[in-house]
Formats: C-alpha cells, sequence, structure tokens
C-alpha cells in the first residue's frame, strides 16, 4: 500500500478542539453560547444513533442543545409549527432536522421552512443558491467534511481535474460547486456517464458519492490522486453480521492513490464536526461576531 491513509477521526477531532475554543472565546468575548435543535420524527434506530451523537458533539464543544423527540405520528402541520418556534427563538442558533422523516410529511416543505439563517444543514434553496453563487451561506456537512479532508492533503488545488461521481442535491452537486469554488476542472459523472472508469482515471482528486459497493476499482485511479470515498455500504460476511466498504475498492486503490479516505473512519466522522462548524457560524452571524476565530481549514496536527 502506497497512499496516506487520510484519518478521518483525527481530522474531525482537530476540528472539533478548533470549534470548542471558538466557542469558549464567543462566551468569553460576548457572553453568546450557540444553541443547536435537534429534531427527530419517530424512532428509527440508526436516526436515533445520529442524532444523540449531533447532542452529545455539541454538548462537549461547549453549545447548548435542546432536544425534540417526536412520535412517528407527529402530523405535518405540528412538525412545521415546532420549526417555527424554533426560527422565533433567539436562543436557537441552528435547527438540525434529522432525515429521513416519515412517508406522509414532505421533506421539501420542512426544510423550505427552516429559517435560512439557522440551516446549518445547508439543505434549504438559499444555502444551495449561495453555494453556486459562491457567497457566503450555509455549506451541506459531509461536503464540507469532503473538502476540509482534501484541502488538507493539498491546500492548493487550483488547476487540478476533479471528478465527483454522484450528483445527488445531499453530496454530489455540492461538492462539485466546492471543488470549482477551490478553482478544480471538475466533472461530473453519474449513471449515465460513458466509459466511467476512464472518466476516473483523469481525476486529480475523485470524490465517489454513488452508494454501490467498491464499485471503483483501482485501475480506474490516476496514480498519486487524492480519493475522497462518500459511500457507506454493507456487504454480508460469513459469520452475518456485515461489513461496512466505501464505493472505492480500497485495497487495490490505496497501491495507486497518493492519499485515501478509509470507510469507516474517514468522510463519515467529519459530517457531524462540520455541522458544529456551521451551528457556531450561525451564532456568529446572529450577534453580528467578527472576532472570533471560525476555521476554514482543517486546523494542523
Ligand atoms: P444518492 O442515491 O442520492 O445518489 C447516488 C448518485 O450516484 C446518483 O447521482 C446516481 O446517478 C449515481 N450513481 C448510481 N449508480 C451509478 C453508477 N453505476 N455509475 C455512476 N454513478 C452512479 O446517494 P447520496 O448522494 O445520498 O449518497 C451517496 C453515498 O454516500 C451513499 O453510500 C450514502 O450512504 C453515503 N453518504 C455518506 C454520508 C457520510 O459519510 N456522512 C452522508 C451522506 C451520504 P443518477 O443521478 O444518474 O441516478
Amino acid at each position: 500500500m502506497t497512499a496516506r491513509i487520510i484519518d478521518g477521526k483525527d481530522a474531525s477531532a482537530r476540528l472539533k478542539t478548533a470549534i470548542t475554543a471558538a466557542v469558549a472565546d464567543l462566551k468569553a468575548k460576548h457572553n453568546v453560547i450557540p444553541g443547536l435543535a435537534t429534531v427527530l420524527v419517530g424512532e428509527d434506530p440508526a436516526s436515533q444513533v445520529y442524532v444523540r451523537s449531533k447532542q452529545k458533539t455539541a454538548t462537549a464543544a461547549g453549545m447548548n442543545s435542546f432536544q425534540h423527540d417526536l412520535p412517528a405520528t407527529t402530523s405535518q402541520a405540528d412538525l412545521l409549527a415546532l420549526v417555527k418556534k424554533l426560527n422565533a427563538d433567539p436562543a436557537v442558533n441552528g435547527i438540525l432536522v434529522q432525515l429521513p422523516l416519515p412517508k406522509h410529511i414532505d421533506q421539501n416543505v420542512i426544510i423550505q421552512t427552516i429559517d435560512p439563517a439557522k440551516d446549518v444543514d445547508g439543505l434549504h434553496p438559499e444555502s444551495a443558491g449561495r453555494l453556486v453563487a459562491g457567497s457566503d451561506g450555509f455549506v451541506p456537512c459531509t461536503p464540507m467534511g469532503c473538502l476540509m479532508l482534501a484541502t488538507d492533503v493539498e491546500p492548493n488545488l487550483a488547476g487540478k481535474n476533479a471528478v465527483v461521481v454522484g450528483r445527488s442535491i445531499l453530496v454530489g452537486k455540492p461538492v462539485a460547486l466546492l471543488l470549482l469554488n477551490e478553482n478544480c476542472t471538475v466533472t461530473m459523472a453519474h449513471s449515465k456517464t460513458k466509459d466511467l472508469p476512464a472518466v476516473c482515471k483523469t481525476a486529480d482528486v475523485l470524490v465517489a458519492a454513488v452508494g454501490r459497493a467498491e464499485m471503483i476499482k483501482g485501475d480506474w485511479i490516476k496514480p498519486g490522486a487524492i480519493v475522497i470515498d462518500v459511500g457507506i455500504n454493507r456487504i454480508p460476511t460469513p459469520e452475518g453480521k456485515g461489513r461496512l466498504v466505501g464505493d472505492v475498492a480500497f485495497q487495490e486503490a490505496a497501491n495507486i492513490a497518493g492519499a485515501i479516505t478509509p470507510v469507516p473512519g474517514g468522510v463519515g466522522p467529519m459530517t457531524i464536526a462540520c455541522l458544529m462548524l456551521n451551528t457556531l457560524k450561525a451564532a456568529c452571524r446572529a450577534h453580528n461576531v467578527t472576532d472570533v476565530a471560525i476555521p476554514a481549514r482543517l486546523p494542523k496536527a
């Protein structure tokens, strides 16, 4: 194996340390404590784990965490009423509605009701529009994590060929826009792309956000490329527990790439840290604070 393994756990720990220091600074200078409201509808076990982890991370960073756990039978009207209440609450700087929502609730209606100034998940159309315009809005957390890991390996991505496989609004599209903002030459690939291996082979920076286990093979990778694997796929194992793998065939790719994220332990741990970063940003903006350092890149070890 020749590639540098990009350690997402270490990277997210570095980011959380910087955020914790900034939260303390914000409190000391302005007596402001960032507040993150989490809204969970129903009892999906995976969603429960994610939400608890977000709450715990917020508290550990010195933020206030406001928890709203609602039954799966909650009506769309009641959920909208809660979101509007949180929009109006000055102690709440960020609103995180855990997705997916139960089928009887229109996810888009809920997301569009969140005050864009509190849209720390970066999923509101205004946030998406700001990203397209290159103006300062909230960037979705997983794409932000991908960019931070890539720029930690190579701070200057200008002129690099970047290929993003996957074009979802959650991951692929925002990652491509972030790479474009870094002055990469960006190709977006998807299920209709012709000769995907050849397209991937042009990438100095390859981001895989597909959701297909180990689809991207070692010989699709350009020697020395930075490979960011967003995919989380569970594959069966003989003992029945299953095993998590990414969208990239890791062992093969690690013999050719210059740097690569593992799955698990790569992009995954960055997502929650980036949510904290957005919540800190939202609190600073709400109070017109400009003298607290908000990390734009991963702090060095
Ligand atoms: P989506 O299913 O929304 O999008 C998948 C994308 O992959 C689509 O654009 C699709 O193309 C493309 N695609 C599917 N099959 C192929 C193929 N054979 N060749 C090329 N492109 C293909 O997934 P998400 O973007 O939401 O998530 C992608 C992966 O990232 C998943 O494994 C998910 O679990 C993981 N993930 C991880 C996160 C984390 O680490 N925190 C957070 C979010 C997601 P088309 O548009 O043409 O259909």
